[in-house]
């Protein structure tokens, strides 16, 4: 039993923002800087809010326990059969049941250093062993503490059941390119189911990166995940997708739970994926504020990592906690990565405006 309890403890870990959110929005009421946990500042599409309102009429009903109509629309954008396609409660969901799945005691999960927080929970949670491969040097040149796809394919052994890449990566910011994720793949055997997290995938704009989708065909052995709480702004409705081949997505679908993915869910992600303009409006807007904050912070002389995101990782050269919690005071939440192993540096979100410029007001 305490064996399991550990388990199960520690996939808060990712998510905790370590202080008490409803308190402080009492306390510093709308000028409190919610920077913390990489939310997207402009909300979601009105015509998903509408499209989750009206379910809210019929939520006696049980939701479509095969999200068809969610599925269809998710197939026809991403040019994908339906078969390739699982739905989850968060892309955290999915990532954890994919270890559920494949991976046990005898077969060990790899990732990087600094990967996601949840891919050795996932490992735990199933009983199997998780390696973490060191990642890039904190001077590399475009991706610093960033995943080493060379030194991760060397650690892959036949009997590596899943390896866990972030593409971006959280908390890093980081990416490796379409061509480098494609060498790799070329690497790794055939039995190593080869997940890539694109949590971010909507914001990415560097020369080389787009998606690994396109190679789903030609490596059986892929798996992408992708959510909809970043750049549609549903993070508290839980809801991500993963597309694989139809082997893989048909054991996920014997694991899941029927009802994995509720109603409001279900619709409200159906109309964000149809409003194209508001996802330009919120890539742009990142876009823009990220190019912004990340100059007025390198002029304050901080160092700021290289990010494909919606927030930014900044190397204070020294223990964060000061750092944080002077901002902290003044009503500016921002995330110290003690957690992960890099206790020198904070992960801000790209938020609104007026959230970035109280944070620079602000700063120690
Ligand atoms: N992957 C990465 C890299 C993330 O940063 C996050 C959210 N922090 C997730 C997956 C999980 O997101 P969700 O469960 O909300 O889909």
């Amino acid at each position: 039993a305490a064996t399991l309890a550990n388990r199960a403890t520690s996939a808060l870990r990712a998510y905790d923002p370590g202080h008490d959110l409803p308190a402080l929005r009492l306390r510093f009421g709308n000028v409190l800087s919610e920077l913390g946990s990489n939310e997207n500042p402009l909300g979601p599409s009105p015509q998903a809010t509408r499209a989750a309102t009206r379910v809210l009429e019929d939520i006696w009903r049980y939701p479509d326990p095969l999200g068809a109509s969610l599925k269809q629309r998710l197939s026809g954008e991403l040019g994908l059969p339906v078969a390739s396609i699982t739905l989850g409660n968060g892309s955290h969901e999915l990532l954890m049941l994919l270890a559920q799945c494949f991976a046990d005691a005898e077969h060990p999960v790899v990732h990087s250093q600094y990967g996601f927080a949840v891919f050795p929970i996932a490992a735990a949670a199933a009983g199997a062993r998780a390696i973490a491969v060191r990642a890039l040097p904190a001077n590399h040149a475009t991706a610093p503490y960033g995943h080493d796809l060379d030194a991760i394919a060397t650690a892959v052994t036949p009997a590596t059941r899943i390896v866990y890449l972030a593409n971006p990566n959280n908390p890093t910011g980081t990416w490796f390119t379409d061509a480098e994720l494609e060498r790799f793949l070329a690497r790794v055997p055939a039995e190593t189911l080869v997940v890539v997290d694109e949590a971010y995938h909507e914001y990415v704009d560097a020369p080389g990166l787009s998606t690994a989708l396109h190679l789903l065909g030609r490596f059986p052995n892929l798996i992408v995940t992708r959510t909809f709480s970043k750049a549609y702004a549903l993070a508290g409705l839980r809801i991500g997708y993963m597309l694989s081949h139809p082997s893989v997505a048909a054991v996920a679908e014997r694991l899941r739970e029927s009802f994995n993915v509720n109603g409001v869910a279900l619709a409200a992600a159906e109309a964000a994926l149809g409003d194209h303009e508001h996802r330009a409006r919120v890539r742009e807007t990142n876009h823009r504020d990220r190019a912004w904050f990340a100059e007025e912070l390198t002029a304050r002389g901080l160092r700021v990592l290289p990010s494909q995101t919606n927030f930014l990782l900044v190397d204070l050269g020294q223990d964060a906690a000061a750092f944080e919690k002077h901002l902290f005071e003044r009503g500016v939440i921002v995330r110290p990565m003690g957690g992960y192993g890099l206790p020198h540096t904070v992960r801000i979100s790209v938020g609104s405006r007026a959230e970035l410029q109280r944070l620079l007001e602000n700063l120690p």
